[in-house]
């Protein structure tokens, strides 16, 4: 038996940092969606006890550090499964890109071997679990849009954003996302305007989406990185409708409505950029 699972990359249309607490996390707020860039997961049952990874890509471990094997691990664990796995990963969202590649593979095999090994998990229990490999995985595991908080892991959905293009582009630079969360000084920060996201999000309002974007942790990566800062004034100089930074960067995305600027952006970047991709929003759990 096998069983197929889409992974795709998320994107923050707010990112807010509100105070840090005592156990050392930020507590954050942040409105997230999905882009229909996805890795593409195979599940594979195996005859032995055992997880197995395989991956074409150069950037991703294929052993116990890989995202999706610690996913299999804990489900195996969680709920002592005897039971071993093939997880083929098909690569598609660039690594340590702000983009939660990881994390969705995480999610992807949490779905899919809940199917695999008919658990009937409910969707919750799933997410909870998925909070213990990293703060994304729980929204990844819901692969819609929502609201998270705490350090990422409490979910409130709500419906998808107006249907638009994203044209996203990854520079080529690392960005750790521990050390952004270092450099970030809590008195400066300029809070985004999450209710309004959440309203303009429930009233489909493109616009207001437009207007209310915005990331804290765009200042302190931009400081070290001005490459970061040319990618963002290309974008809007070839019409983008609003900019920002996902994640700790360093990818930055575009948001328009019409597919011929979102091919101008693209262009304007192809050649100064190392990836470039015209995506559109999802927002709403994708077929496998
Ligand atoms: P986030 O937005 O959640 O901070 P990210 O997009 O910045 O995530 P990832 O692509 O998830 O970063 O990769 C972060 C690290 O995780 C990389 O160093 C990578 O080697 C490791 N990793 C482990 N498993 C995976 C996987 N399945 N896919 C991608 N990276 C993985």
């Amino acid at each position: 038996m096998r069983v197929f699972e889409k992974a795709p990359a998320k994107i923050n249309l707010t990112l807010d940092v509100l105070y840090k607490r005592p156990d050392d996390y930020h507590e954050v707020e942040m409105v997230m969606t999905t882009v229909d860039l996805a890795d593409r997961i195979e599940l594979i049952e195996l005859e032995t006890d055992e997880i197995r990874i395989e991956s074409e890509s150069r950037f991703v471990p294929n052993d116990e550090r890989n995202l999706a094997y610690r996913a299999a691990n804990l489900l195996k664990d969680t709920y002592q499964i005897k039971k071993g796995v093939k997880i083929k990963i098909d690569k598609h969202i660039p690594v340590a890109a702000g983009l939660a590649g990881g994390s969705s593979d995480a999610a992807a095999t949490l779905r899919g071997l809940n199917r695999l090994w008919s658990l009937h998990i409910p969707r919750k229990e799933l997410a909870d679990l998925g909070a213990k490999i990293g703060s994304d995985v729980s929204f990844c595991v819901y692969n819609s849009t929502a609201v998270a908080a705490g350090r990422g892991e409490k979910i409130t959905e709500l419906p998808a954003p107006p249907s638009c293009w994203v044209v996203l582009a990854k520079p080529i630079l690392g960005v750790s996302t521990q050390t952004v969360y270092k450099q970030l000084n809590l008195d400066q920060i300029e809070h985004p305007k999450t209710r309004d996201m959440i309203d303009a999000i429930k009233t489909n309002d493109y616009e207001k989406m437009t207007r209310s974007i915005g990331n804290v942790l765009e200042t302190v990566t931009l400081k070290g990185h001005p490459e970061v800062q040319q990618i963002k004034e290309l974008m809007v100089t070839s019409g983008a409708d609003a900019v920002l930074m996902s994640g700790s960067g360093p990818t930055v995305y575009s948001l328009t409505q019409q597919e011929s600027r979102a091919d101008r952006i693209y262009n304007s970047l192809r050649g100064f950029c190392h990836e470039v991709y015209v995506v559109r929003m999802l927002g709403t759990p994708s077929e496998t």
